[in-house]
């Protein structure tokens, strides 16, 4: 896919300070799109990944923004326009996870869960789509998960966060195919970056058994099907789900 050319493009990547979000950040850049490395609060690792694309011939800004709150969400995306006077690709990556089984799982374990993964990308959404709209073009990516498919004991918050968030791709992408602006979600299985690297021993070996392809995803599987749903050739692909997950829950 390295033949795609997003120059000219202008992008928002929501928790693009480490882990996938990082990745997609600098993959975009490296197909020529003009990137906002948005962070809440690991502002050095932000500035190392605009540095980074900067130092490889790309352009970038750092965007501090919580996504959870409306004025945090809309601000991030007027800091993007401004400085290049438009804005193509949203990708709604900034997630965090707060795993409990239910009967521990607390209100504030959803609320926190609910609030980044879901409410984030809908605000973030809502106030980008004006732009792409009055463009007639546009690409909106929700970074879901495969738990959200098939559920995952101690995951009820996040498998309810994510699920709704494909509710939500296939909701929007019908409002706006008309202004030829698309709206997909990617379904990540377990990737060794961020949340993944957080497992024990035991659990890895017990999870890679479930793996066909017997490996662990990377941040750049999931960044190479960004930069293919970006491109002019995946015009005609919206409400979709596309799994990355070396066929674990084909
Ligand atoms: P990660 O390393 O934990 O990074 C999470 C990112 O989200 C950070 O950049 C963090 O920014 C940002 N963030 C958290 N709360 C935020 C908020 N309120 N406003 C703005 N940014 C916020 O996560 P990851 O593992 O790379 O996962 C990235 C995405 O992929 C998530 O949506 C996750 O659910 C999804 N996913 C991951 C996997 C996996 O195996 N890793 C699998 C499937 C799906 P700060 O550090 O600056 O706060």
């Amino acid at each position: 896919m390295s033949g795609i050319d997003l120059d000219g493009s202008v992008a928002l990547v929501t928790g693009a300070s480490r882990g996938i979000g990082a990745v997609i950040a600098s993959r975009l850049a490296k197909a020529g799109a003009k990137v906002g490395v948005n962070y809440r609060t690991s502002r050095e690792a932000a500035e190392g990944v605009v540095e980074e694309i900067t130092k490889a011939g790309g352009e970038a800004i750092l965007v501090e923004a919580d996504v959870t709150q409306e004025d945090s969400a809309a601000a991030a995306i007027k800091q993007v326009v401004d400085r290049w006077q438009r804005i193509d690709i949203l990708v709604n990556n900034a997630g965090i996870n707060r795993d409990r089984l239910l009967l521990r799982m607390s209100s504030d374990d959803w609320d926190q869960v609910l609030g980044v993964d879901l409410k984030g990308a809908f605000l973030c959404t809502k106030h980008v789509m004006p732009h792409l709209i009055k463009q007639r073009k546009g690409r909106v990516i929700n970074i879901s998960s495969v738990v959200g498919i098939s559920g995952n004991p101690g995951q009820a918050n996040y498998a309810a966060a994510k699920a709704g968030l494909i509710g939500f791709t296939k909701a929007v992408a019908r409002e706006v195919a008309s202004r030829s602006v698309t709206v997909n979600a990617l379904a990540p299985g377990y990737i060794t970056a961020g949340m993944a690297d957080e497992l024990n021993e035991e659990t890895r070996k017990r999870i890679l058994d479930r793996i066909p392809m017997g490996r662990f995803g990377t941040s750049e599987d999931v960044a190479e099907a960004v930069v293919f749903l970006c491109s002019e050739g995946a015009g005609y692909i919206t409400g979709q789900v596309l799994t990355i997950d070396g066929g674990m829950i084909a």
